[in-house]
């Protein structure tokens, strides 16, 4: 299943008439543009990993750890660094 981080909506398959939109970015996200031309930014999740937050903030954060399949880790590290992906300069 796929998530996605502008509107937080999860969605079991990408349409087959959604274009992508630009590269994978890190972490597997990818903008894609639906047909109704709604945007979403997209990364495939493991249905398991999705409405854990607590055994999130058990196992990660409370340990320090970042996991790279925890959409939870990714969003902490987002709210952390929320200019990393666009800074060139750094
Ligand atoms: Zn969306
Ligand atoms: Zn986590």
């Amino acid at each position: 299943m796929w998530a996605c981080k502008i509107c937080s909506q999860s969605f079991d398959t990408i349409p087959t008439d959604a274009i992508p939109i630009g590269e994978r970015r890190q972490h597997g996200y990818r903008l894609w543009k639906f047909s109704n031309g709604s945007l979403h930014d997209l990364r495939e999740v493991t249905p398991s990993l999705v409405g854990r937050k607590g055994a999130h903030t058990r196992f990660h954060t409370n340990r320090g750890i970042k996991k790279d399949e925890c959409r939870y880790c990714l969003e902490d590290l987002e709210a952390e660094n929320p200019h990393q992906e666009r800074s060139c300069s750094q």
